[in-house]
């Protein structure tokens, strides 16, 4: 993978826009879900500062569970086949499930990751909360059922999201050039 520098990096998204958004994601999680239970489904290591951003803006009673799943590996393209790095759950039968994801590219990792509680759960309902969605990339017929931004094509970085493992904690979502990246 390239070296990329800070300085490579231009913001998308900042501090601000990203916390407006999350709380406006959170009022309607909130107007949904009412008081009913919920368990917050993370998917690492992408979403876990969204995921931490979020919950702390809803009111309802939650419990959290973390996941690690990988389809890119040291790529910045999708290897097209999802990795289960680590899909303990407990029992979701009966529960409303809502899983916390970074970005929706292809599709295939939510795809896979619906599938898999679908298969192995009876829910009382499962949603999907993306912070972004790349919807020009999709290959897998499935939708966020609520996301923070939409994004054309490229490739992020920032607030949870990696490049070569780096840049997770930057406050902003940035990009870097394709030129630079690859
Ligand atoms: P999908 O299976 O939808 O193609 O990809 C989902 C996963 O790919 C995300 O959870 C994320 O880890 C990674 N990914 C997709 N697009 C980007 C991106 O623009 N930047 C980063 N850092 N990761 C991405």
């Amino acid at each position: 993978m390239k070296n990329v520098n800070l300085s490579d990096i231009k913001v998308l998204f900042d501090e601000n826009e990203i916390r407006t958004k999350v709380k406006e994601i959170a009022n309607k999680l909130n107007e949904y879900y009412k008081d009913e239970e919920v368990c917050i489904v993370c998917v690492l290591k992408g979403a876990v500062i969204f995921a931490t951003d979020l919950v702390r803006e809803l009111t309802m009673p939650l419990t959290m569970e973390f996941i690690r799943l990988s389809s890119y590996g040291h790529s910045t393209a999708s290897s097209g086949k999802v990795n289960a790095v680590d899909i303990k759950l407990p029992d979701l039968t009966g529960k409303n499930v809502l899983i916390v994801e970074d970005i929706i590219d292809t599709g295939l990792t939510a795809k896979f990751l619906l599938d898999f509680i679908a298969l192995n759960f009876k829910t009382k309902s499962t949603k999907f909360v993306s912070l972004l969605d790349k919807k020009c990339s999709r290959q897998a017929d499935v939708e966020a059922d609520y996301y923070c931004f939409e994004i054309d094509d490229k490739f992020v970085v920032g607030y949870g999201l990696d490049y070569d493992s780096k840049f997770r904690n930057l406050k902003f979502i940035g990009y870097a050039d394709k030129s630079v990246i690859k």
